[in-house]
């Protein structure tokens, strides 16, 4: 069987990684990805957390997959006894809410998960964290265990490391057609003129999803909508910082001695797509410091040392992924629309879709609450608990 997929992020490396360690030499990979820096890819441009705090059994399930990978890198993606290196901080997430009722029902899905949370009151959020302003706040939850922060490129490559050396090809161009005849892609034509054939194609372009889509007449409906991070300077130490989300869509964690801390656009707030990948550095002035200096006095003193910016891959419907194979072209599989948590859910996606395409079916996680066909009818899985 020869399988293509498209596009060389974490997703795509993850795709052929459990393709090749679930088929062997019995699959043949190839994965098609123009820049090998990953200069513009969001797994190189991320904040590289993981969080067992989500409010889906699927998205909880995956996280712990995620975190199995990161935590034993040496063992699934060591490379000839090589160590791994992704500078996998183990922390903690904390998600401050003003109305204790979406956090209460968050946690009775990650209880049923067995996921270990803590709910704290304000009072005891005080004692726990003394530098933190919690008399607005109402309830907050505090992950115990299976979080924490890497460094997202590196983990992008590490699994496409390991994915080479099992077999897996990457070429070096950009897919610029799709050959459909009917309900089966046959080929993906290579802005270098070629043509390659397979028996099944994998969308794992990331925030490009919706283009590559389009190129099989097919609509992905993800949206690259610029996510700018701050990386920050404060002269007072915060002892044991949580990642902290914010109620205002602020969230900051530590990074090395200092802060890294970004804002997400609510519902209500403008979130046009594809602006140029340049950091919005008017919103640090506007959205990030009085949201920071609120619910940490200390973070008056602030200064910001750089910034970057990169996609969100953002599936607007109810920001879970897609994935699974398209309904009018079933030898199109999807792996898109992660919103934002798509690092920590590429062993478990990409997993997944290896199964799928080798079995037919899902063998180790159910991905099926996240397939294309709940998009098509409109039919919402809603996370609440979005960053
Ligand atoms: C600021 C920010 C913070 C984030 N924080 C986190 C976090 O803390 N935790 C987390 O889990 N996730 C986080 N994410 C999300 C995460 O980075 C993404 O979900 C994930 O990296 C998606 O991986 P991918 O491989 O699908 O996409 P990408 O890494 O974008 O890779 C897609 C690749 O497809 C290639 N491509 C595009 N078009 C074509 C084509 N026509 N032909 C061939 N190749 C093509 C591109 O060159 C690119 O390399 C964050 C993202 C951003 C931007």
């Amino acid at each position: 069987m020869k399988v293509v997929v498209i596009g060389g992020g974490a997703v795509g490396s993850a795709v052929a990684l459990f393709l090749k360690r679930l088929g062997g030499a019995d699959v043949a990979v190839q994965v098609i990805e123009p820049d090998p820096t990953l200069r513009q890819a969001s797994s190189a441009l991320s904040a590289g957390s993981i969080r067992q705090q989500f409010s889906n059994a699927v998205n909880v399930q995956m996280s712990r997959f995620g975190h199995e990978l990161l935590a034993q890198a040496d063992e699934w993606l060591g490379v000839d006894g090589a160590p791994v290196a992704l500078g996998f901080v183990p922390g903690a997430y904390l998600f401050c809410a003003t109305d204790a009722d979406a956090l209460l029902a968050n946690h009775r899905v990650q209880q049923a998960e067995g996921v270990a949370v803590a709910l704290l009151t304000p009072a005891e959020l005080g004692q726990r964290f003394a530098w933190l302003r919690c008399d607005d706040l109402a309830l907050a939850s505090l992950g115990l265990a299976g979080e924490g922060w890497f460094d997202g490129e590196a983990w992008a490559r590490a699994i496409a490391h390991k994915a080479r050396s099992l077999g897996a090809q990457w070429r070096r161009a950009k897919v610029v057609g799709l050959e459909r005849r009917g309900a089966r892609l046959q080929a993906a034509v290579l802005d270098d003129g070629s043509r390659v054939e397979a028996d099944a194609f994998v969308n794992a372009a990331g925030p490009w999803a919706g283009a590559v889509g389009r190129l099989a007449g097919l609509d992905v409906p993800v949206h690259a909508r610029r996510r700018t991070v701050f990386a920050l300077r404060c002269p007072t130490a915060l002892p044991q910082t949580p990642l902290v989300v914010d109620p205002s869509g602020v969230w900051f964690r530590t990074e090395g001695a200092g802060f890294i801390a970004a804002w997400s656009p609510g519902p209500d707030d403008e979130d046009p797509d594809d602006l140029p990948l340049e950091p919005d550095l008017t919103q640090f002035e506007q959205k990030l410091w009085p949201a920071l200096a609120h619910r940490v006095p200390a973070f008056e003193a602030l200064r910001v040392s750089r910034a970057w910016a990169g996609y969100y891959e953002v599936h607007a419907m109810d920001h879970n992924a897609i994935i699974g194979p398209h309904p009018d072209c079933p030898n199109l599989l999807l792996a898109n629309g992660f919103s934002g948590h798509g690092l920590q859910h590429a062993p478990a996606a990409g997993r997944g879709v290896a199964e799928w395409i080798l079995h037919g079916r899902y063998q180790s996680i159910d991905l099926s609450a996240l397939g294309c066909e709940r998009v098509l009818a409109k039919r919402p899985l809603i996370e609440q608990a979005i960053i």
